[in-house]
Order: C-alpha cells, then structure tokens, then sequence
C-alpha cells in the first residue's frame, strides 16, 4: 500500500460477509454514519471535513454499506444537494484524510455504477440493487450483475538518465503537460498496455515496465495502474496527433520548475515550453514527484 498517494489508502474494513446478512444491516443502519453522494457525485462537506450524518437523519434510498471503522458502519446514500457546502471529489480528494478520501472514492463508484447500469446487459430488463448496494439483479432473469472497474495503466517514461516524456492533450491548456495513460484492452496485461500505449501516442519503446502504485479513479469506474517504464533505442517522437496535441523529454529542471508553478499557483514563464502538470491529488503526479526524487 502506498499511503502517501491520494485516494489509494483504503484505510476501513469492507466487511464484505456482511452485504448478504439482512438482519445485521437492519442493525448496523440504526447506529450508522452515512456519507451522501449526488447523482453528480458531489459530496456535502463543512468546514473542510466530510459531513455524514446519522441513519434518522437520511434521506430514503437505497442503502449501500461501505464498511466498518472499528465497528461503526458507514453506509452511502444517494441524495439531491441540499445546502452549500457540496464538493467534487477532485476538489475534496486533495483536502480530505485517508479515511475522508477512501469512504467518498468507495461511495462515487458505487454511485457511478449503480447510475449507468439500471438495464440488464444480458434481456434488456430493469435491475435493482442488491447486496446492500454491491450488485444489481435483473428483475426478469434473475441474474447478478457487479460493479466495473476499468483498469488504466499510466507511466512514467524516463530516458534513463535526466530527461522524461510528458504529453499534452487536446483538452489542456497550453504548456500543461502530463505523463502517458491509456486504458488496457481484453486480452492485454497490464505492461504490454503500457508499451503499446506509450509507443501509439509517441512512437517510442520502452522496456524495464515496473509497476509503483495504484488508484482508483472512479470517473466513471477507472483503476489508474502506475508504472515506470525506460526508453530503449531512438528518443525521436512521432506524435499521434488524434489521442495527444503535444509531446516532448523534458528535464529534472524544467519539471521541476512547473511543479512548483503548479504547486504555487505562480504565473509560470511564458517562453516555457512546460508550464504546468498534474495537481498532487493525481497519481501522475506522484509518478513525476517519485521520479524527481530518484526514487523510480
Ligand atoms: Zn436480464
């Protein structure tokens, strides 16, 4: 486990045996917390922290049990913002502490899946959840269905020496740039997505593929599995200008430099090429911070 990256700590028991004991969920949900989720996913907060609140004071819904901390139950119910003070998890996540961070990934996700998967994939029928909020089942075949999660891989490229590759997407603005990522295919592991992906975007090679850490994304049901990887051979980019705007090495200095524009929220040098990258929420970012740090 990798404590120090956002969102990856997980740090509640999901007591997952508990999901199918009716009568224990009864009791559970009287002595519960309850974290409240939008249909947005936006989650209420006050004065910075999470604000859950007792089962009495709930709103009707389907009851989903996160899981235990210590032995209080925490359960997550989808609620329409009703006051100020509802937040994104991109804009909490950075703030929020482990526990905070893990009981709002753990509830977007869930809120995520349950809202793209009302129809059966198999008949076409309505589901309903099931499991306390871990599976939906089909109303006219009966049959289970469990929540996704998409496994992405994202890396860091180094040259070995001073120089790593960062891309810029169409979306960004200019000078923003960010490590490689991509999402693996059926029937593809997980290095052979971050060599395939690192060489459709850029035209380059890399081998030496060394898993570092991982995070669940659940925007809408993304793992972002992290990876540094080496470059072997020929340096010279070759863009695929449909999946990045922008690609190129850039040294310790200049990210070094952008980090801290980033960090600081400074007006970077307008003549730079790399003028911003990934907030520390971001597992990218923690893969450039690893790398700075001589540590992959
Ligand atoms: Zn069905």
């Amino acid at each position: 486990m990798t404590a120090e990256l956002p969102l990856s700590a997980s740090p509640f028991d999901r007591a997952a045996h508990r999901r199918s004991d009716a009568t224990w969920l009864a009791d559970a949900w009287e002595r519960a917390r309850v974290v409240l989720v939008s249909p947005q996913s936006l989650v209420p907060t006050a004065s910075g922290r999470l604000a859950t609140r007792g089962a009495a004071d709930a709103p009707d819904g389907p009851r989903r049990f996160l899981g235990l901390v210590d032995d209080l139950p925490y359960f997550a119910v989808t609620a329409e913002p009703d006051s100020e003070g509802w937040v994104s998890l991109r804009e909490f996540g950075a703030r929020a502490d482990d526990l905070e961070a893990g009981l709002v990934v753990c509830a977007v996700a869930l809120q995520q899946w349950h809202h793209r998967h009302t129809h059966c994939p198999r008949c076409g029928a309505a589901t309903v959840e099931t499991q306390a909020g871990w599976t939906r089942t089909c109303t006219a075949d009966g049959s289970q269905h469990f929540p996704r999660t998409d496994p992405a891989v994202i890396m860091l490229v180094h040259d070995g020496g001073d120089r790593a590759l960062l891309g810029r997407g169409h979306e960004w603005g200019e000078g923003r740039f960010s490590t490689l990522a991509g999402f693996v295919e059926p029937g593809e592991s997980l290095e052979a997505a971050v060599a395939r992906e690192v060489f459709e975007e850029t035209g380059v090679r890399v081998s030496d593929i060394r898993y570092v850490a991982s995070q669940p994304w659940p925007f809408p049901a993304s793992l972002m599995v992290g990876f540094a990887a080496r470059l072997v051979g020929d340096p010279a980019i070759s863009l695929d200008p449909v999946e990045m705007a922008e690609a190129g090495w850039f040294d310790r200095d200049q990210i070094a430099r952008a980090a801290r524009w980033t960090d600081e929220r400074q007006p970077p040098d307008p003549d730079a090429t790399l003028r911003g990258i990934s907030p520390r929420l971001s597992i990218s970012r923690y893969l450039v911070d690893e790398w700075l740090g001589g540590r992959l």
